[in-house]
């Protein structure tokens, strides 16, 4: 199976679990990802999945989902429950707006929804931002090696670590 299908499934992280990352203190780069800034001001009146995008949006980096909890719940005055936050996030990966990366238990925005693919992410270990890549032969390639051991694929995630550009010129 390919497509934006196979990478749906359901996330059981725990809600008590750490902060990864701080949000706070963390600079917010100029790249394409924090474009729609601008969103953010519709926020109020939006529903949560809304919310989360703009959030996704405006970090321009991999959130948690405990993160994400904390910044839609922090001084709005309205109560926020982790179910509400893990069942937006879930519709939001099944819709194809969200990446979940599992190796920095984290949440990314999806930079191509209208292009069908399986993600593949470079997560920079200084800054904590992930550019995302699309690699049709990538895909290819993969599908043709699980198919030849008999190997149904349901989803696929790829994430290399490493500096961004950024960061190594910093
Ligand atoms: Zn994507
Ligand atoms: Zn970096």
């Amino acid at each position: 199976m390919t497509g934006h299908g196979a990478c749906c499934y359901n996330i059981t992280e725990d809600p008590q679990a750490p902060v990864r990352r701080k949000i706070s203190g963390h600079p917010v780069r100029a790249t394409r990802k924090t474009a729609a800034i601008g969103k953010t001001g519709k926020t109020k009146a939006a529903n949560i999945h809304d919310r989360i995008l703009a959030l996704l949006t405006h970090l321009g980096r991999p959130v948690s989902a405990y993160a994400i909890l904390e910044e839609l719940g922090g001084g709005t005055g309205t109560r926020v429950y982790p179910q509400s936050v893990y069942r937006a996030l879930n519709a939001l990966i099944e819709r194809g707006l969200v990446h979940k990366l599992d190796s920095v238990n984290a949440f990314s925005v999806c930079t191509h929804p209208q292009q069908p693919h399986d993600g593949i992410h470079l997560i920079c270990d200084d800054c904590g931002v992930a550019e995302e890549i699309l690699d049709p032969r990538v895909t290819a390639m993969l599908n043709k090696d699980a198919e030849s051991l008999h190997f149904q694929k349901r989803r696929q995630a790829i994430e290399l670590h490493g500096i961004c550009g950024n960061c190594r010129t910093a």
